[in-house]
């Protein structure tokens, strides 16, 4: 890879949850491994035990000693207080190094970064950790600005595959529940106008027609993912196996010993990721329809959740399935034994799944991942959407039958010689001068 000289300073601003620190901090191994000085900025009350640097990154933390709010939308609050108070110090201190920072990468949902970005004479890089149709259904459906009737059944948007009701972010209908978020993710736009250049977590052929739309409103848009760790995919970094920052503890030895006495492709895997929360009854449905189903699962509940399973499920789980708090979802995903993943749909699970080659059980949950389960069901077929019934619950013989239909010979046939293809169209996006790759390495040289 080519070593830019320059002595440059990319900043990196996630917002401090786990699908979005992923997908930046990969980005930031990227951009040292071309000789670019990187730094990650994180809240020492929330990245609690974290290294001060990996490799040549360096990881600079806002001191914090209180517990942040647990609710998501008081979260995104507090985060933008306590970034906005510290940013211009920490910006003054890395300036009296040898490598001043030139540019504030920051994750595109804390809208507010640029104008800081600006203020201390940033260039500022908005990092989308989600699609570009996303983006698209956001710009054209802002409730400040669009006139699209919500009562329909159907939405038509330029670059987008006709969209009924089920298929749209959940925040456009249920905006009372999350009212901060809400604002924040049509705040987003704000990026189109302001940003000095937009960074998006995927690559080019995931999304053709919502890329091209995108260029046509801002041309300095780049492709460059999919950011998954390096040895999963182009193998040019030798170290590179993990994303590095994890706010969750995985059972590794414990997933990974389990997995290897299973057959090939007999093992369901079960994740809601990082944010996620299904209620009561519908954690029953999603047990008994996994013991239904009669396949090998393991299944991820975070120790928040674990309460919301069904009394004695875990002994009667045992002969068929593993539940974990965390789990390395890179190294499962890419095991031999895992045929299928009933995934939420979060965009890097997505990204994930496709890049290794596993097909999907959607059942989408809130925020982007209607939308993405759309695409897996639809547009890339790599895996079936389940069907909701009444009040929006996913009953188990409906999460049993979709799964069976995955693992079992037709249609399981078919996904996952999908699922093959968009692996290797992954691999070749991020190889050495794959369409992300040749993306960076302009990125760099247009911004430094
Ligand atoms: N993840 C993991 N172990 C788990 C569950 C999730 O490492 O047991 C990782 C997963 O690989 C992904 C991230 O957590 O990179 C979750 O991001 P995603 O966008 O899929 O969902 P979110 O958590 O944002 O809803």
């Amino acid at each position: 890879m080519e070593k830019i000289t320059n002595k440059g300073h990319v900043l990196v601003l996630p917002f401090l949850v786990q699908g979005h620190i992923n997908p930046m901090v990969q980005f930031s191994k990227r951009l040292a491994s071309r000789g670019v000085k990187v730094t990650i900025l994180i809240i020492e009350s929330v990245c609690k035990n974290m290294p001060k640097e990996f490799g040549s990154i360096k990881i600079e933390s806002i001191p914090h000693d209180n517990s942040p709010p647990e609710n998501i939308d008081k979260y995104f609050a507090w985060f933008f207080t306590l970034v906005s108070k510290n940013l211009g110090a920490i910006v003054k201190k890395l300036s009296h190094s040898e490598y001043p920072v030139k540019v504030l990468v920051y994750d595109a949902l804390t809208t507010w970064a640029i104008d800081l970005a600006h203020q201390l004479g940033l260039k500022g890089v908005a990092f989308f950790t989600q699609s570009c149709s996303l983006s698209s259904i956001y710009y054209h459906m802002d409730p400040q600005t669009s006139e699209i009737p919500l009562d329909g059944s159907v939405v038509y948007l330029p670059s987008l595959p006709l969209l009924e009701k089920e298929d749209l972010p959940s925040f456009i209908y249920e905006s009372v529940l999350y009212p901060a978020i809400t604002e924040l993710v049509f705040r987003q736009n704000i990026n189109f106008k302001k940003a000095d250049s937009l960074l998006f977590n995927k690559f080019d052929m995931l999304e053709e027609e919502a890329v091209d739309w995108i260029i046509r409103i801002k041309c300095s848009i780049k492709t460059i993912g999919p950011t998954i760790p390096s040895m999963y995919l182009d193998k040019r970094l030798k170290e590179d196996r993990e994303y590095g920052l994890s706010l969750f503890k995985p059972n590794d030895e414990i997933c990974m010993n389990w997995l290897n006495s299973r057959e090939i492709g007999s093992v369901v895997y079960v994740s809601f990721g990082s944010l996620a929360s299904l209620g009561e009854q519908q954690m029953e449905e999603l047990a008994t329809g996994l013991m239904t189903s009669n396949c090998y699962f393991l299944w991820v509940v975070r120790a928040t959740e674990e309460n919301k399973l069904p009394e004695e499920f875990m002994s009667k789980a045992k002969e068929k399935g593993l539940v974990v708090n965390w789990c390395p979802q890179l190294d499962v995903l890419a095991h031999r034994a895992v045929g299928c993943f009933f995934t939420h749909c979060g965009w890097n699970s997505t990204l994930e799944a496709l890049s290794l080659g596993v097909p999907m059980v959607a059942m989408p949950h809130w925020s982007d991942q209607p939308p993405n389960a759309k695409f897996i069901s639809d547009v890339w077929q790599t895996g079936i959407r389940v069907k909701a019934g009444e009040n929006g619950i996913v009953y188990r013989d409906e999460i049993a039958r979709s799964i069976r239909e995955v693992m079992e010979e037709d249609k399981g046939v078919m996904l996952k010689e999908n699922t093959i293809k968009w692996k290797k169209l992954a691999k070749e996006a991020v190889d050495e001068g794959g369409s992300s790759d040749k993306n960076i390495e302009e990125f760099l040289s247009n911004i430094m």
